[in-house]
């Protein structure tokens, strides 16, 4: 029998195929999400009395790592997706109508996209504009969503609101919206320096549903329970993959020209372990992250609490830096071989897509909620723990 590894490594080997022309073209990875598919990759954190696997956290990283190395837009596609499968893993169990769906979801492989950004908030998580209206045990809704990557491609669309026309900003819900159910009408192209297979473009969202369709849960509880730590922890995963291959791709340099002048050690030789200690770091960060999260899962005061809101934030911000710096160092390897299309050593794609990473909610606005928090709270001093 395949293991999850198994699976995953056939699905990088068909985005590590089209990555160039997804790249190109600023398409759909289709032949990738495809593959996801017929693995039956896209329920795997489901439980399995939904049909799904009961992944762990770690183990949807480690995919998320492995297509980082291929196909970045294919990883951080599948990553989105994740992060929204853990929404409804970690909050749709209360529901009958969320549990049902949880089963669709395994049974047809349903694809899950995210619509948090508003024209007017931007990447302010905690803040919408648009509002939930309810008549009787229905509700409509209508958002000016400036990015929703793969839009057009989704079976599902998670989306952040107000929970009614009176409710103030930061008064919000989650919905799980179905495509019966909406209608996206195309406002913003996409047209970036990277990550261009997203196809993150911008669309008014006009949607209708059950009152059942929408969580629970405050959305404040989702995205600190949840949603933010998956989302920092998978999207860092995908990044440790760019930068591992960006790595590989210049160890590979240097041991040719190693090869060509026996005895004297290339120049770039330095820096490849340098980035390899920079890897290490990064590392060290996710695998931490990893393991408090899941600790966390079972202690749901650690979950909120301001040490945990931290270390995420600390995550993504430095998960993303080394990312950018290491391919940055990988390129000074390989020189115009790196800097050129079209040779084994090109990185102009990492360095395109690992770009995306510090303002994929922007790092100042995360260094600021941070700030915030460190008013209060102590500096977390010591080794253990
Ligand atoms: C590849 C990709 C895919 C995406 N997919 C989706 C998706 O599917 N769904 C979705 O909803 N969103 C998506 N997004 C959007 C993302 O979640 C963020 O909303 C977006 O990246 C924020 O863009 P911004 O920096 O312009 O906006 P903002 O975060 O609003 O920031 C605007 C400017 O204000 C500054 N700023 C803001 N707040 C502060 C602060 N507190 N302190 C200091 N400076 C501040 C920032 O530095 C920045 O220059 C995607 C983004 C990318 C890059």
């Amino acid at each position: 029998m395949k293991t999850l590894i198994d699976r995953a490594s056939e699905v990088a080997a068909v985005a590590a195929q089209y990555c160039d022309a997804v790249d190109r073209d600023a398409r759909f990875p289709h032949e990738a999400i495809r593959a996801m598919k017929e693995q039956r990759l896209l329920g795997i954190m489901i439980a399995t009395e939904y049909g799904g696997e009961g992944a762990t956290t770690q183990e949807i990283a480690e995919v998320c790592t492995l297509l980082g190395q291929h196909c970045s837009a294919s990883a951080m596609i599948f990553a989105m997706h994740q992060i929204k499968v853990g929404s409804l893993v970690t909050h749709g169990e209360d529901t009958q109508w969320h549990r049902d769906f949880m089963r669709r979801l395994t049974g047809e492989q349903l694809l899950l996209g995210s619509a948090t950004t508003e024209n007017g908030t931007g990447g302010d998580l905690g803040s919408s504009i648009c509002a939930i209206e309810r008549k009787g045990d229905t509700f409509t809704l209508r958002k000016d969503a400036t990015v929703i990557s793969y839009g057009q491609h989704c079976d599902a669309i998670l989306a952040t609101a107000r929970r009614a026309p009176d409710a103030p900003n930061s008064d919000q819900v989650m919905v799980v919206l179905t495509k019966d159910g909406y209608s996206l009408d195309k406002t913003v192209d996409w047209n970036t320096m990277g990550m261009r297979g997203t196809c993150s473009e911008g669309y008014i969202l006009n949607a209708q549903g059950e009152n059942e369709q929408i969580f629970e849960k405050p959305f404040a509880e989702i995205s600190a329970q949840s949603m933010l730590a998956m989302a920092h922890i998978f999207w860092a995963a995908l990044w440790y993959g760019i930068a591992t291959n960006a790595v590989s791709r210049a160890q590979s340099f240097v041991r040719i020209e190693a090869r060509k002048k026996p005895g004297t050690p290339p120049p770039g030789a330095l820096r490849v372990a340098e980035a390899a200690s920079m890897l290490q770091l990064m590392k060290a960060s996710i695998a931490s992250s990893i393991h408090r999260f899941e600790a966390g899962r079972k202690n749901v005061d650690d979950l909120t609490s301001v040490s945990f809101a931290i270390d995420m934030n600390n995550l993504k911000i430095g998960a993303s830096r080394l990312c950018v710096d290491i391919v940055q160092q990988a390129m000074m390897v390989c020189g115009i071989m790196g800097y050129k299309n079209d040779t084994p050593f090109s990185l102009g794609r990492h360095m395109r897509d690992a770009m995306s990473a510090p303002i994929m909610i922007n790092n100042d606005r995360i260094f600021g909620n941070t700030s915030n928090l460190l008013l209060v709270h102590r500096l977390d001093q010591r080794l253990a723990g």
